[in-house]
């Protein structure tokens, strides 16, 4: 099947083929330095985040209720995308259990040996079939390459709310992965 070669036109695929699912891909694009919360704080910040993430959620997955074995629970970023802006906004956070956390970040997952296992999630979750999830993935990682391709800013704005600055950025850990969130 084809893959549109603009971000609306993968959007528009995405929503006319799969509307809102419960779980979602979100890769992010790689110049996003600081999209990952945990280097961009302080680590009493982060742990204040997360721990208040991990309580409001009661210590479940918010989107499939279940929980891990090694640890119950961990803490997503959610994010929105202002293409038009190349700006990439923290619009909250998550608890999730590790099997939709491994299909939120797929990329990694399956250089780790998991994209199978995050597969069958994404459809069980969703109610999908391979092929549908298939479908899904290869869209996304289509919009992946054409976010990549842009410089985006970071907004981080949500934090003020708690009284939280990221850190100053620091150039020797900037990020220049590859591999699709
Ligand atoms: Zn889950």
């Amino acid at each position: 099947m084809r893959v549109p070669d603009t971000v609306n036109g993968v959007l528009e695929e995405l929503t006319r083929g799969f509307g809102a699912p419960r779980l979602t891909v979100e890769l992010l694009p790689s110049s996003t330095w600081g999209s990952n919360l945990r280097s961009a704080l302080r680590v009493s910040h982060w742990d204040k985040l997360r721990r208040g993430a991990y309580a409001a959620a009661n210590y479940r997955c918010e989107i499939c209720g279940g929980v891990g074995h090694q640890y119950r629970v961990a803490c997503h970023e959610r994010w929105e995308f202002d293409d038009a802006q190349s700006c990439q906004r923290l619009v909250g956070l998550i608890a999730l259990c590790p099997a939709c956390h491994d299909v939120k970040h797929f990329g990694r997952a399956n250089e780790n040996g998991r994209g199978p296992d995050a597969t069958l999630h994404l459809c069980e979750v969703n109610d999908w079939s391979i092929g549908d999830a298939n479908r899904y993935l290869e869209l996304h990682f289509a919009l992946w390459k054409l976010r990549t391709r842009k410089e985006w800013c970071l907004d981080l704005t949500w934090l003020a709310q708690f009284g939280i600055v990221p850190k100053a950025r620091d150039h020797s850990s900037s990020s220049t992965s590859t591999r699709g969130g």
